[in-house]
């Protein structure tokens, strides 16, 4: 999968993507991830990407001019299955949305800032929004970590043991049971018993059984979805 990322802050990438499963992804060639600088296609010559709203108070918004050329030159490389754009009014992110997106094979990332970005650019170039939750961030530069963070993780050989991504959270509609690792006491709290017994079946419905009385008290509304 490649994707093009259009920000005002590449660097903010360079962190996030350089580590973890992201960046052994990039290593084995699963991953492309590019960055582009907006003001690099500003054509004004002081090189400004943002401009007054017209009949606007309180903040400037991300000019169309630059983006729109950023866009264009890239769909003349290559087609891409979808443009996001970041935006807090946008489809809010979940699990289910970021298992379709493995199959993209092109896809480009918008990060809005300042207050946002010409409605035109959204009517006309942007295929999909998407937000990370009901606040405001000051820019979309975190909210596209997060997408691709999301995307990535779950592309088949990213994760080293394929079951670990299907075993999260979300994936079986449910939230993840407890898990425990050594040792067997810790400050006098002992592992579950049932899960040093080696008797899998039990231990696999132990584990279903937590996991549905974890999501009945944290996360109900995924038991009616
Ligand atoms: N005026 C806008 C908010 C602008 S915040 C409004 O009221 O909706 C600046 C930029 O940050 C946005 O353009 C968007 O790209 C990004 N952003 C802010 N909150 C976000 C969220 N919850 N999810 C995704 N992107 C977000």
């Amino acid at each position: 999968m490649r994707i093009d990322i259009i920000t005002l802050f590449p660097e903010m990438f360079e962190g996030p993507f350089g580590h973890s499963i992201v960046k052994r992804a990039k290593d084995k060639g699963i991953v492309e991830i590019f960055t582009h600088n907006l003001r690099d296609w500003s054509l004004d010559k002081h090189k400004r990407v943002d401009d007054y709203p017209y009949a606007g108070k309180g903040g400037m918004l991300m000019s169309p001019q630059p983006i729109a050329d950023c866009i264009d030159q890239l769909k003349t490389e290559r087609e891409y299955d979808e443009i996001f754009y970041t935006s807090p009014d946008g489809l809010l992110l979940e699990q289910k949305s970021l298992n379709q997106m493995i199959e993209y094979k092109n896809i480009i990332i918008l990060c809005g800032h300042y207050k946002g970005i010409d409605e035109r650019i959204r009517e006309h170039y942007i295929t999909k929004e998407f937000s990370i939750g009901n606040y405001v961030l000051s820019g979309g530069e975190l909210a596209a970590m997060v997408l691709v963070d999301g995307i990535v993780r779950i592309i088949p050989g990213a994760i080293g043991d394929e079951m670990s991504a299907l075993s999260d959270s979300f994936q079986d509609g449910l939230v993840a049971p407890p898990a425990y690792t050594r040792p067997k006491v810790f400050k006098g709290w002992e592992v579950p018993e049932i899960l040093l017994s080696g008797d899998e079946k039990k231990i696999d419905q132990w584990k279903l059984e937590q996991a549905i009385e974890r999501t009945r008290k944290r996360r109900p509304e995924l038991l009616n979805e």
